[in-house]
């Protein structure tokens, strides 16, 4: 005997929100289960990298989280990944060093001009 499986539910159309999988029930029947979204682990807003230590969820579900599963404790903790903000930190830390450099060759010529 073939069996027809048939949608549980009124929507009948393929989209991203009836996505189902055939289950064998312990009565021995086919029927649909429906699936959920995949949940997805945030990116890294520069390299577009997976971040880690964050858990995978979806948005609604995210809202229900604690905090620790949505961040991880660093400065843009959970929206930057680690190489990203080591790069961010060397830059600014050579930037600064370059003002200096800049503020100390000004001297040392503003005191070459003035022993002449
Ligand atoms: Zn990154």
């Amino acid at each position: 005997m073939v069996q027809r499986l048939v949608f549980r539910r009124r929507l009948s159309y393929n989209t991203n929100s009836n996505k189902r999988r055939i289950v064998r029930t312990p009565g021995g029947k086919l029927v649909y289960q429906y699936l959920k979204k995949p949940r997805k682990v945030p990116r890294c807003g520069q390299c577009k990298d997976k971040l880690r230590g964050i858990v995978p969820a979806r948005p609604q579900e995210r809202s229900r989280m604690c905090r620790r599963k949505k961040t991880v404790k660093r400065a843009y903790g959970g929206v930057l990944c680690h190489k990203c903000v080591k790069e961010k930190i060397v830059r600014a830390f050579l930037l600064e060093e370059q003002k200096i450099v800049i503020k100390v060759l000004r001297a040392q010529k503003a005191s070459a001009k003035a022993k002449k």
